[in-house]
């Protein structure tokens, strides 16, 4: 049974981050359209995506993903040829971001005694997922698995990423499924029962 899509939470403590990246995000908007006339100023839908800039690409120090194109990705051999130069900016990625300021976008828990009996195997099946979306795009990835004797939850970089793993979950062991939106953001809640 898949319920939730379209009822909402609140999402405790997120929304005041929110609040404060948002103000920061204002505040460098206005350095960096100085001297045009306001018209491209406006909201910002994620604060972690870079603004752009002069750079030709942008790496990320800590996980090397690359920006280049309007697109993140991973290319270790790209990375290495261009690390020390000096048209490359050296950033941190918005995953890598997400994950410093312990700011997720999704968050799955799965529980039941279903669970407590195939732990390693589902424990698997969502590390495989992770592993798959990090390569398909470095922004989506698992950033945290905590796990006790009732539960285990998974923290995400984004909202897809905690979605996909619960269909994942859903699709091969069935069991019960929910989606809790947040209406400030993208933030999503993913419960899974069996
Ligand atoms: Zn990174």
């Amino acid at each position: 049974m898949v319920r939730g899509e379209g009822s909402s939470i609140s999402a405790k403590g997120q929304h005041s981050l929110w609040v404060i990246l948002e103000e920061e995000m204002k505040k460098k908007d206005i350095q960096y359209i100085k001297g045009d006339k306001l018209k491209h100023f406006g909201r910002v839908n994620d604060p972690y995506m870079p603004k752009g800039g002069r750079h030709e690409i942008a790496i990320c120090k800590e996980c090397h993903a690359i920006y280049r194109g309007k697109k993140w990705f991973l290319d270790e051999e790209l990375y290495r040829a261009n690390i020390k130069k000096k048209t490359s900016n050296s950033v941190l990625c918005p995953a890598c971001l997400k994950i410093r300021d312990n700011y997720p976008g999704g968050v799955v828990t799965l529980k039941g005694d279903f669970l407590r009996n195939h732990k390693d195997d589902i424990l698997n099946l969502v590390r495989n997922e992770g592993d798959r979306s990090l390569r398909d795009n470095p922004l989506e990835r698992i950033m945290s698995i905590n796990e006790n004797r009732e539960r285990i939850e998974i923290q995400t970089t984004n909202e897809k990423l905690a979605q996909k793993i619960g269909k994942a979950v859903y699709k091969a062991y069935s069991g019960e499924l929910e989606y809790k939106w947040s209406e400030q953001n993208k933030f999503v809640r993913v419960d899974w029962n069996r």
